[in-house]
Formats: C-alpha cells, sequence, structure tokens
C-alpha cells in the first residue's frame, strides 16, 4: 500500500485522513505542487517552492514550512515507497475553520505529500507520439482564477479533460479568451515552425510550467530561436511540429490535433533533440548514470 505523508507523518494510504470541514475539500482552496524524483531524487525542487510561493501568495495564504522543510518532506515520502521513479504531489490546504469563504479561523494548513510511479509507457508514447483535441472550454481569463496559480481548484482543467477523452485524445488543449493558445489541460504547448520554436507567452493567460523554462533552456543550448508570442489556432494544424511538456511527461510529440495530422505524423527531429538536450541537463545536474539520456 502507497504511504502518504499527512501533516508530519508516515502513514499508510487508508489512514490518510483529512476531515470533511477541511476548505480543500469544501471550497477546492488550497495549492499544489507535482514534482518529479528521478532514482529518487527530486529534480529542480527550489523551481517548484518559487513557484509554490506565487501560488500561496496569490491565495492570500501562509505556511510554516521552509523549502527546505518541503524538500525534506518530500524526500522522506518517496524514501517511504518503493518506487523511485515517480512523481511527488503536495497538496497544501488552507484546512479546518469555521465554514464559509472568510478563512480567518484557519489556524493550520493541511500539508499530503504522496508518491506515484511514472507510467511505464512513458517511452512508448515518446516514440509514437499523442494526439491532442481544441477544448471549446476556454483557459479561466487571468483576471478570474489566474491559471498561473497552482491551485487546488481544477475543475475548467477538468472538462477540458472530458472534452479531450469524449473525442478520443490524449490530452485536451486550451484557447483563451481571445482566441489564441494557452496550454494544456496538464501541460505547456510548443510548437516548432521553420526552425523556430514558439510558446505561448506567459501573459496569454497559463501555469509557468518548470519544463517550459527547462525546455527553453535546452532550446537556450542548442541554439534554436525561441519565441514567446501569441499564437492562433491556425497556427497548431501548420506546424512542422507540436509537442506537449510537463514534468512527468517531459517532451511529449503531438502526431494529431482534431485528427488532423501534424507534420510527419510521427514526433519531429528537433522535438527529439530538444528531448535528448532536457534528458543530458537532468542527467549531469542529479548526477545519473550517463545511459539515462538514451531514454527511447
Ligand atoms: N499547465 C498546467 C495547467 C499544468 O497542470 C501543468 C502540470 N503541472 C503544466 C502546465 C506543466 O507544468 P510543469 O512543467 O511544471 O509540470
Amino acid at each position: 500500500m502507497n504511504r502518504i505523508y499527512l501533516n508530519k507523518k508516515i502513514v499508510p494510504e487508508n489512514k490518510a485522513l483529512v476531515s470533511v470541514l477541511d476548505r480543500g475539500f469544501l471550497y477546492g482552496d488550497g495549492v499544489y505542487e507535482t514534482l518529479r524524483a528521478y532514482k529518487g531524487k527530486l529534480f529542480r525542487p527550489e523551481r517548484h517552492w518559487q513557484r509554490l510561493d506565487h501560488s500561496l501568495k496569490s491565495i492570500y495564504m501562509q505556511i510554516p514550512w521552509s523549502h527546505a522543510e518541503l524538500t525534506r518532506a518530500c524526500e522522506k515520502t518517496v524514501r517511504a515507497n518503493p518506487h523511485q521513479e515517480c512523481l511527488v504531489r503536495l497538496t497544501i490546504s488552507r484546512g479546518v475553520g469555521k465554514v464559509g469563504y472568510d478563512p480567518a479561523s484557519c489556524k493550520k494548513p493541511t500539508l499530503v505529500i504522496f508518491s506515484l510511479p511514472v507510467r511505464n509507457d512513458m517511452p512508448e508514447l515518446w516514440r509514437k507520439g499523442v494526439s491532442v483535441a481544441v477544448a471549446k472550454v476556454r483557459r479561466n481569463h487571468p483576471l478570474t482564477l489566474n491559471p498561473a496559480i497552482k491551485c487546488s481548484n481544477c475543475l475548467n482543467g477538468i472538462l477540458a479533460k472530458i472534452e479531450s477523452l469524449k473525442s478520443g485524445a490524449f490530452e485536451g488543449i486550451f484557447f483563451n479568451l481571445d482566441g489564441s493558445l494557452a496550454e494544456g489541460t496538464i501541460s505547456n504547448v510548443f510548437l516548432i515552425k521553420n526552425g523556430v520554436l514558439k510558446t505561448p507567452a506567459l501573459d496569454c493567460g497559463l501555469l509557468d510550467g518548470v519544463t517550459r523554462s527547462l525546455v527553453i533552456e535546452a532550446a537556450h543550448n542548442l541554439k534554436v530561436p525561441v519565441r514567446q508570442t501569441k499564437i492562433r489556432g491556425s497556427e497548431i494544424y501548420a506546424a512542422d511540429e507540436l509537442f506537449l511538456t510537463s514534468t512527468t511527461m517531459e517532451i511529449l510529440g503531438v502526431v494529431a490535433a482534431d485528427k488532423k495530422k501534424i507534420g510527419g505524423g510521427t514526433p519531429g527531429p528537433i522535438s527529439q533533440k530538444l528531448h535528448a538536450e532536457v534528458r543530458q541537463i537532468i542527467q549531469r545536474e542529479l548526477k545519473l548514470p550517463e545511459s539515462f539520456s538514451t531514454f527511447s
């Protein structure tokens, strides 16, 4: 049984219980981060804590834990479970207080961390690529619930995910209210056209992905020109290459969008070079064996 970190204790999953009056449950009043551990070592936890700080500040919430304590708690969770290639999901809710939106009576945030093995068909997905569908539902406007906040209210993404599953696609893609590309339900989106790497600028309304930054860093290393800009719908279908990025998927090629073939119908060569570079960065930083870079 999976072992879970709950408010300082590691407990079996069936003992990891939170109050029904917890505001995370009642209102989605909380934030989260998903990190990746490679061979049991967390990749760039500090970068996740910076984003966590931004999310917490945006929802007017403070926590009593330092970055170092959060890292140690995640490491402890990884060690408590057998899987070493895993994602580590850290959730902080505002905890229990008087029922009602006013959070003043909430004194103790709830901290839950669990780890899960990464799906073992990733190499196959990387090789073959996946399909996406553009969702009818649009990404929250940044002046409503800003998608830059990684918060526990994920319904916007869940609705798009349900739509994409109905159409048989692997991932749903959001447009914003202006009709330009925003992001995937759990990923950022990149395209390549005429050798230039393009991704929606942060002000298009999206999560500032840790992997998004990593891919931009890899592109700089490889001297691939990068443009963070507004991307129109038609540009997706006309892309030479299209890919998704996330902590758990790394770089995942998209071979069809709304059932239309993208590029050659297989993950493209620049996407694959970027993925290899990303893997080398991870391998060097975490001092993993060199064989790690040859992933496919
Ligand atoms: N956008 C959304 C909405 C996400 O949920 C995620 C996954 N955390 C991403 C983008 C990718 O972010 P990251 O690279 O930090 O995993």
